[in-house]
């Protein structure tokens, strides 16, 4: 399999060069030339597989040129260490599927697991790494957690000042092997400082950096693997369902361009649902074919403020940029910070389910769109206790955190407030 850039610079680039910077040298993002069919006989028996074992026929066929079933087979067991439920919710053909029960309880946990253990795998057990990522919370825990027992690895994490949660904080700062930035900025800028980062010759000769962001294909593919479960637990539940329809919440996109990708690879889902918050750069883009990346604004579901995502660059080239064929596969809806609120208060008051605010966003989005007959399957992609303030806005209390919340140091502080600009980075982290 080899991989090209979606600027278009870069073609004929191996897997294991495609993931060691992770960002193309003309800024893009690499794409695979062509994504590889699963074997059509998998849909016969997909109903009864686990999902590690849908894991290893997805890595099987992605990476099986490059590594042994049994070497696989051992990193898909112990990135997917954590359950993957779904559930039904109320009488209907609704469903939820939970991404949040890994050791940072963000669906970031699968990427992130998959990537510090891919990356030595495919590089002849080169250890040492520098990852550079931003977060609007959940990733950078989930990186600082993958690379935890790990001390030739160094996870460098910008963040955006004052959107992050304690919790979501304490989650990668202070860790012996992490540099905590905060920047003042958005997390847009965040992102935007680290492309220049992983592009900038200077650094890079004094340090190798690789992305540990959604633009980074080991980070972004393992979630192929969540929609073929979610399929299978569908066809598992409603054996004579029809059509499956999932909904995704997005921000930057890695999530929804793996659901994309796991399409061409032949999940037979006819309908996704692409779900954006007030920042609807994504929606607009479907509905004029207009890339108009703005300032994100900040609204409760933080994880989805992004106003520039990187990953629609995949999606487009997925696609050819043949819109219409990518309207007839995806809706996409937005929905405000009262929306949101509303549904997560109707959801718990009707089944006393709490959903994250991301997660609610989703539900709305494909009870809004579903059709009669088919099965809906939401990705509930963050557990609730990571965004109390919707929470406390929607029923107004705050259940007793789950025990991964509860251990966290609180009082954590950065390791270094600069602006967003890069000679600013290049001086914390090269010193
Ligand atoms: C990152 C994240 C999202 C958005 O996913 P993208 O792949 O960036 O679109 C949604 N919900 C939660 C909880 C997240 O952490």
């Amino acid at each position: 399999m080899l991989f090209h850039s979606t600027n278009g610079m870069a073609r004929d680039v191996t897997f294991p060069a495609a993931i060691i910077n992770g960002l193309a040298p003309d800024g893009g993002l690499y794409m695979p030339d062509r994504m590889p069919a699963l074997p059509v006989a998998l849909f016969r028996n997909i109903p009864e597989m686990s999902l590690r074992e849908i894991g290893y026929v997805v890595c099987n066929t992605l990476l099986g040129e490059l590594l042994s079933s049994s070497d696989i087979k051992h990193i898909v067991d112990d990135a997917l260490d954590f359950p993957v439920p779904v559930r039904p919710l109320g009488s209907e053909q609704l469903y939820v599927m939970e991404l949040f029960h890994g050791p940072t309880m963000s669906f970031k946990d699968a990427g992130a697991r998959f990537m510090s253990r891919l990356l030595p795998a495919l590089h002849g057990g080169r250890k040492t790494f520098n990852i550079i990522l931003a977060t609007s919370g959940d990733s950078g825990g989930a990186l600082a957690d993958s690379y935890k027992d790990n001390p030739d690895a160094r996870v460098i994490v910008l963040y955006p000042r004052g959107e992050l949660s304690r919790q979501q904080m304490a989650m990668f700062a202070g860790r012996k092997n992490v540099m905590s930035i905060e920047i003042g900025g958005t997390f847009d800028d965040c992102q935007a400082l680290v492309k220049q980062a992983l592009l900038d010759p200077a650094i890079n000769r004094r340090m190798h950096l690789t992305s540990g962001n959604s633009i980074n294909f080991a980070r972004q593919f393992p979630s192929i693997i969540y929609f073929f479960h979610a399929y299978a637990r569908a066809l598992e539940a409603q054996p004579d369902s029809k059509k499956v329809r999932i909904s995704v919440p997005c921000g930057n996109l890695g999530n929804l361009s793996a659901a994309l990708m796991a399409k061409k690879m032949g999940l037979p889902v006819a309908t996704f649902v692409g779900a954006n918050n007030a920042n609807d750069t994504f929606v607009e883009y479907l509905q004029t074919g207009g890339l108009r990346p703005r300032r994100a604004l900040m609204t409760l579901a933080r994880a989805m403020d992004v106003g520039n995502p990187s990953n629609l660059a995949r999606i487009i080239d997925l696609y050819g940029g043949d819109i219409d064929r990518l309207r007839k596969e995806v809706i996409g809806v937005a929905y405000n910070d009262r929306d949101i609120v509303t549904t997560i208060r109707e959801i718990y008051k009707a089944h006393g389910y709490l959903m994250g605010p991301q997660t609610a966003t989703a539900y709305r989005a494909l009870i809004d769109t579903i059709k009669p007959g088919e099965t809906g399957v939401v990705m509930a992609t963050g557990h609730p206790a990571k965004f109390p303030r919707a929470t406390m806005e929607a029923i107004g209390k705050i259940p007793p955190p789950p025990r991964q919340l509860n251990d966290l140091n609180l009082s954590v502080t950065p390791s270094a407030k600069i602006p967003p600009t890069l000679p600013a980075l290049t001086r914390v982290i090269l010193r």
